[in-house]
Parts: structure tokens; C-alpha cells; sequence
């Protein structure tokens, strides 16, 4: 059963520039473990924070488990919410590191975690478990970062940073610490490899804090962003930003195509943002309605359409966004 719908703009972008988004291999499960964050940063996706109730079970991550090790997906991809505050968060790990095939693991980390009471554990058990770190981090200045995550929110990242420093993240090859820059407004990113340049100079010169990468990454016009832009009269101007930036040469990169992405509830999305906007993947062994991930058969889902509406031009304007920085 093929299951249509009716093209929207971004279809008619992609029609017009003669490309189509196609799903390849499946390279990356990302789990979206839950909506619990001790932050509430304006231009959060997820409207993440302290109140919010909706995290992955045990039992949930039970069936994940078991249905990725029988999978040669090489990579897992851990968002949130802040992926630590899971009670499971461990055992999820270390898991999925002793597989008879470990699998790459990546932690979107909330750096400002490591120094609330009681998560003091945390960069020594992500290095003991070589788990990739990446890390938000919207300037190498704090007046940025506390307005668009909070006051105070910069010092504790800047100390976070220099705790995993010394453990060897961002300096020892196998301990990945990469950064990843928001614009703090309705505006692209500029150039990824020149920002890492400035990043890297002043991160060192004034903490003394060194990381592998920067990923520049688009503020995508959903969720608490959208409100923001909304309650600044600016909604229309940004989403016409997008459209006008168009740029067809990302296209072939987007995460859509190699990314299994997973809700706190085990259902499947073709990306965190569609998640947020409640577009399931319409499955057609479920007439339509969404399904759990460990009902995937890959081959089959390999051949399932993307779901795309008017905010995928956030992934494809200017030099392009996904979860790994710019695109082009
Ligand atoms: S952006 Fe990240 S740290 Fe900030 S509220 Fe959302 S999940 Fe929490
Ligand atoms: S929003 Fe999601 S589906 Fe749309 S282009 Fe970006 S990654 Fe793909």
C-alpha cells in the first residue's frame, strides 16, 4: 500500500531543483529518550525541561535493545531532554558498548548536567564508555549563551568543559568532544570551518579548553523557536529566509535519509523535528498509523517515503543543517 500526500513547498522546492529525498541505509538510531531537562533554552525543539513527565521506560528500552542488536546499524545517537536524567541512562549505555558488536555511541550532552547534585558521575562513566560528547555551546562569549539558555548557563558549561578536558575528552582521539553553535535569533549560521577557527582560538586563549569539532546548526521554526519568533513578529520574515536559501547541493546529505529516529514511547520518525511535529512515519504494515521500533524491518523501511513539510527548509537553507553541522 503506497500511502500519498498532497506535495507541499517543500516537495515543489525539491521538484523544481529535479532532486528527491530518498531514505538510503539505515547508518544511526537515534533515540530521543525523554522531554526531562534542567534547562528551558528559547530555542529548545523539544520544549524540553524540569516539568516534563514524558521519559523513556525500562521496559521500553528493553525492546529497543533487543530488536538493535539483532540490526548492523553501526551507530547509536542518545537526544533528549537531557539523556542523563533517565533512570535507565546507564544500563542503556553500557548495553549497547558490550553488544557482541559494540556500537558507536553519541550522547547530545547538556554540558550544565555534570554539576546538579547527584549527576556527579557522569563524565567519568561517558569516558570509561568512550561515548562521543556532543555539546551545546552557542558562543565562546557568555552574554549568548545565558540569554538563550539561561543565566549562569555559561560558566557551568565553560566548567563541564574543562572537567571532561581533563579526562581527555576533546584532546585524546578516542574521547570525541564536539561543539555545536546555534544562531541566537532568526539568522543562518555563518561559515562552519570559520567559526570552528574563532572557536577554537578563544575557547583556548580564555578557559584553556580544547574540542574536536564545531557543527554549525539552523534553529528550526518549531516548537518554543517558532513561539519565540512568533512573539517577536518574526516568524514570516525567518521562514522566508529559509525558503529564499534554498540550496539543492544539501539534499544528498540530510539526516532523514540514514537516521531512525525513536520518540521516549518507542514510536519511529524520520527525524527529531517531525517527531516534535507529530509526523509519524506512516508504515504501511500499520495502515497508516504509527509503529513501534522494534516492529522495523529494515529492508522495508529502506524503501518508505520521507515525511517533509514547510520546516525542512531549516535543513536546507544556506550551507545546510543536521545533526553533524552544516551540509555543504
Ligand atoms: S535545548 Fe537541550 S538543554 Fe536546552 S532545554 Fe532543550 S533539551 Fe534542554
Ligand atoms: S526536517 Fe527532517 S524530514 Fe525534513 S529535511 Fe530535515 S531531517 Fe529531513
Amino acid at each position: 500500500m503506497v500511502i500519498s500526500e498532497v506535495k507541499n513547498e517543500f516537495d515543489l522546492a525539491l521538484e523544481n531543483a529535479q532532486l528527491s529525498l530518498r531514505r538510503g541505509q539505515a547508518e544511526i538510531l537515534q533515540l530521543n529518550v525523554g522531554k526531562l531537562c534542567n534547562l528551558t533554552c528559547v530555542h529548545c525543539h523539544v520544549n524540553a525541561g524540569p516539568k516534563r513527565e514524558e521519559i523513556m521506560t525500562g521496559e521500553t528500552i528493553d525492546q529497543i535493545l533487543e530488536w538493535f542488536e539483532n540490526t548492523d546499524i553501526p551507530t547509536l545517537d542518545m537526544t533528549g531532554g537531557t539523556p542523563e536524567m533517565i533512570p535507565d541512562f546507564k544500563r542503556l549505555v553500557t548495553t549497547v558498548r558490550n553488544f557482541d558488536q559494540p556500537r558507536r555511541v553519541m550522547d547530545r550532552l547538556n554540558a550544565t548536567i555534570i554539576n546538579e547534585p547527584g549527576y556527579e558521575w557522569v563524565p567519568e562513566f561517558l569516558a570509561e564508555n568512550e561515548v562521543e560528547i556532543i555539546a551545546s555551546m552557542p558562543c565562546y562569549a557568555p552574554d549568548n549563551v545565558n540569554e538563550q539558555r539561561g543565566d549562569g548557563v555559561f560558566d557551568r558549561s565553560i566548567e563541564a568543559f574543562q572537567k571532561l578536558n581533563e579526562l581527555g575528552y576533546g584532546r585524546d582521539p578516542k574521547l570525541t568532544l564536539n561543539f555545536v553553535y546555534n544562531p541566537n535569533g532568526g539568522f543562518l549560521p555563518p561559515a562552519q570551518a570559520e567559526l570552528e577557527a574563532d572557536y577554537k582560538r578563544e575557547m583556548k586563549a580564555h578557559f584553556g579548553i580544547d574540542f574536536h569539532s564545531l557543527f554549525c546548526i539552523a534553529n528550526m521554526p518549531i516548537s518554543r523557536f517558532a513561539s519565540y519568533l512568533k512573539r517577536n513578529g518574526e516568524l514570516q520574515s525567518y521562514m522566508d529566509l529559509l525558503r529564499q536559501n534554498f540550496n539543492p547541493s544539501t539534499v544528498d546529505g540530510l539526516m532523514c535519509r540514514d537516521t531512525i529516529n525513536v520518540s521516549w514511547d518507542g514510536d519511529v520518525f524520520d527525524c527529531d523535528f517531525n517527531q516534535m511535529m507529530k509526523m509519524p512515519l506512516r508504515y504501511p504494515q500499520t495502515g497508516g498509523e504509527s509503529m513501534k521500533v522494534w516492529d522495523v524491518e529494515l529492508d522495508s523501511f529502506s524503501r518508505q517515503p520521507i515525511r517533509t513539510g514547510s520546516h525542512c527548509f531549516g535543513c536546507t537553507a544556506g550551507s545546510g543543517s543536521s545533526c553533524g553541522g552544516s551540509l555543504s
